[in-house]
């Protein structure tokens, strides 16, 4: 995980954040909101704050947060979950991720990803001294193959992580393919770990937990937080929800990360899990029109455009554009057009570079006005 010189590698994200604040370029690299969400959610952790709130939660987290967990899977999935024993509450769904990995993985299994993968995902694989292997997603729809999905999973398999809506590329796992990977699954003896992190950002698309899908249940890992569904990023309040057995051993490896995590915030993100529907539909459909915003941008500009079905980010094309090298353009891009976006290759291991060479990730969870800029500015190239 250090450089070559001995230093810390900064995240791709950190890098390009970095890159748009030392050129004022506009950020559509890192994915963040540049709003806030919703005020309850907001004057509820204030409130907490307020009511001394800001001493250790318990161990499995506040009996508010895993209620409101609980109730928020019955609500959108039909799923009972006992909040007691099935829901742990983590620093973020990124910790939920690493003690998942770090309690079931030994040196040498194998955790399949899909890739693009989320950085993380091969960092904490190395990590726990597995080995990652994975399966492509390729444009323009960017969905797995069925039979290189059969080829993948083997009896070493230990965990199939999977992520819909899908960060980078913005796709959906369709229900036959949740079908396919819980069938695996049981054939090898494997654990699903899912990341759903992005549940309620699709764009006329349902999102089907593959918990909810046949048999899946009893070896499903289901990973979210409250950063994106509530614009609180910085807040990291994230959750996994298991079998009981599972959960004590993610719950071993999380007790000595961070022990407990973010107390006011508890109370604050099972609030707003209990919003009414129009919340949920409206954020969705908000960010809906930022992508389409983005996208006609991106297009307009000369590039070639993905059609996201979920999560904050769009994928473009440069070939169009003449630039083959994405990499290359991006550290160029704040100088060209005065905006920053990350090469996809940042997400793939070097046998996919082919495949991704001209390709970038760009975020479209900005204000309206920031994205009608960045099109302006793009129109440029
Ligand atoms: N998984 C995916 C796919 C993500 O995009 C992110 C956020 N960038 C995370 C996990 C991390 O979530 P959190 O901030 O809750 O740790
Ligand atoms: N998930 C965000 C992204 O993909 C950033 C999270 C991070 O910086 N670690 O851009």
């Amino acid at each position: 995980l250090l450089g070559s010189d001995g230093a810390v590698r900064p995240t791709i994200f950190a890098e390009m954040s970095a890159l748009a604040s030392s050129t004022g370029a506009i950020n559509l690299g890192q994915g963040f909101p540049d709003e806030d969400g919703p005020a309850e959610v907001l004057d509820a952790a204030r409130e907490a704050i307020a009511q001394g709130v800001n001493q250790y939660p318990p161990g499995r987290g506040s009996a508010v947060l895993l209620e409101a967990i609980a109730a928020h899977q019955h609500r959108f999935y039909g799923l009972d979950v006992d909040p007691q024993r099935e829901v742990l509450v983590t620093a973020g769904a990124t910790e939920a991720l690493a003690a998942t990995i770090l309690g079931l993985v030994e040196e040498g299994d194998e955790v399949l990803t899909l890739e693009p993968f989320y950085d993380a995902y091969g960092a904490l694989i190395e990590l726990a001294r597995g080995v990652h292997t994975t399966v492509p997603l390729r444009s323009p729809d960017f969905l797995p193959d069925h039979g290189e999905l059969r080829a993948a999973v083997t009896d070493r398999t230990r965990l199939i992580l999977i992520n819909s809506p899908h960060n980078p590329t913005g796709s959906v796992l369709p229900v036959e393919t949740l079908d396919l990977i819980v069938e695996l699954a049981h054939r090898h003896n494997a654990i699903i770990v899912t990341d759903e992190v992005y549940e309620h950002l699709t764009f006329r698309v349902a999102h089907v937990p593959i918990a909810s899908r046949p048999g899946a249940r009893e070896r499903t890992i289901t990973i979210s937080s409250g950063g994106k569904t509530f614009s609180t990023t910085g807040w990291k309040i994230g959750w996994a929800i298991a079998p009981s057995e599972h959960i004590t051993a993610i719950l071993a490896v999380k007790q000595f990360l961070t022990y407990v995590n973010g107390a006011p915030f508890q109370p604050a993100t099972a609030l707003g899990l209990g919003l009414p529907d129009e919340f949920f539909v409206s954020a969705a459909a908000t960010l809906e029109r930022k992508r389409d915003i983005l996208s006609a941008g991106l297009s307009a500009a000369g590039f070639t455009v993905s059609r996201p079905q979920g999560g904050y980010f769009v994928i473009a094309d440069a070939a169009p554009l003449g630039y083959a090298d994405a990499a290359d353009f991006c550290r160029r891009l704040p100088e060209l057009a005065g905006v920053v976006g990350v090469p996809l290759s940042a997400f793939c291991h070097p046998r996919m570079a082919a495949e991704t060479a001209s390709l970038v990730r760009f975020a479209f969870c900005k204000r309206v006005d920031v994205l009608e800029r960045a099109a302006v500015q793009l129109a440029g190239l």
